[in-house]
């Protein structure tokens, strides 16, 4: 899974796992308690917060709508936390639960909503607690709200700190696992991703997708000739050169060496054997600038389309690769598309 936003949705599914589990424990203890304290009204909210916790821990793996149960869990959640706060009969010591407000909804909605639903809660928070000791003497008591107050901001403001970070570093650390470093191109990890989506949007739809292999010709004699730093420049020239010419849903991957591939959505095999010719002449027609000279480069393609050459990625880059080797042996810088090639397409 590479997918940031994939990697977030597991993140936080856990983290609503755990409050899950401490609201269950904690719904039934207090329920039990309050019942045995006389406040009905809060032990049979809290037994029926436990029961809710108890009903989401076991859908909670199944559900894809992860938003809408957090949802369903926070408001009555931070209720519960604010009506015990604000009640006489509860123990002072209630007023820690404020303070896990904004961890939690920075933890479990990200930064904008996060902050949004921290100030409203621990506001909320707040004024209910400041309400059960204002009656007395008003400046201790501005004093604990105070403190109160600043020690949540300060939790709020290392909450937001802490998961922006972590959004940050999570992409920053996927863009690496899936990019190319020396061209900037998507990589094979990339590569596996996007056809899986690619395939069930083209299995949904009836609509073809088609894979092109590409590989540059002699690119030893490049590397040979002119030493690995030239070598590693005509790689960057090729990708740089191919990419120009494909559309923005094409994706352009290197795979490995001098090895890259294109996946082309809703291309038949004819239309991705057009869109490849293209790319093989523009690339025989872009040489590499080096000081005097020019550095020709040329490319042989094989491609496969889903369906008629294959089911999976793997199987529709081996014909593509077969095909490829079959460019290679008829005399390099052409494109093989079939394995008889029709009347039609043949030069
Ligand atoms: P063919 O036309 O049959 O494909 O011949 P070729 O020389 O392109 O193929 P071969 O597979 O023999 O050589 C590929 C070369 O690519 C060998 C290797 O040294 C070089 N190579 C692989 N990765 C890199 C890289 O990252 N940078 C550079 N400069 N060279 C690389
Ligand atoms: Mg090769
Ligand atoms: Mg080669």
């Amino acid at each position: 899974m590479t997918d940031p936003l994939m990697h977030t949705e597991r993140h936080r599914s856990q983290v609503l796992k755990a409050l899950l589990w401490i609201t269950l424990i904690g719904g039934l203890f207090f329920s039990v308690v309050n019942a045995l304290n006389g406040n009905n009204l809060l032990a049979a909210l809290e037994l029926t917060y436990g029961a809710i916790s108890a009903y989401m821990l076991r859908i909670i793996d199944r559900t894809h709508r992860l938003q809408l149960l957090t949802t369903i869990y926070l408001v009555p959640f931070f209720s519960i936390m604010i009506l015990a706060i604000g009640q006489t009969e509860t123990i002072f010591a209630v007023f820690a639960w404020i303070q896990t407000i904004p961890i939690i909804c920075y933890m479990l909605l990200g930064v904008r909503l996060g902050m949004l639903s921290s100030v409203v809660f621990v506001s909320i928070g707040l004024w209910a607690f400041s309400q059960r000791y204002w009656a007395g003497n008003w400046l201790p008591n501005l004093e604990i709200v105070t403190n109160l107050g600043l020690a949540s901001l300060l939790i709020m403001a290392l909450a937001h700190i802490y998961e922006r970070s972590r959004l940050i570093n999570e992409k920053r650390l996927t863009e690496l696992a899936t990019t190319d470093a020396l061209t900037g191109l998507a990589n094979r990890v990339k590569l596996a991703e996007v056809f899986e989506r690619e395939r069930a949007h083209a299995l949904r739809n009836a609509t073809p997708l088609s894979l092109v292999f590409l590989d540059v010709d002699h690119f030893k004699q490049i590397n040979d000739r002119f030493g690995h730093e030239v070598g590693d420049r005509a790689l960057t020239h090729f990708a740089k050169t191919l990419s120009q010419r494909l559309r923005v849903n094409d994706l352009l991957c290197r795979l490995g060496g001098e090895e890259f591939a294109v996946l082309l959505p809703s291309s038949t095999t004819q239309l991705a054997h057009n869109i490849a010719e293209n790319l093989r002449e523009r690339l025989a027609q872009e040489p590499l600038g080096l000081n005097d000279e020019v550095l020709p480069m040329t490319l042989s393609a094989g491609i496969a389309e889903l369906g008629k050459d294959g089911q999976t990625l793997d199987e529709l880059l081996l014909t593509a690769d077969q095909r490829t080797y079959a460019a290679k042996r008829a005399g390099r810088n052409q494109v093989v598309a079939w394995d008889e090639q029709p009347a039609l397409h043949q030069a």
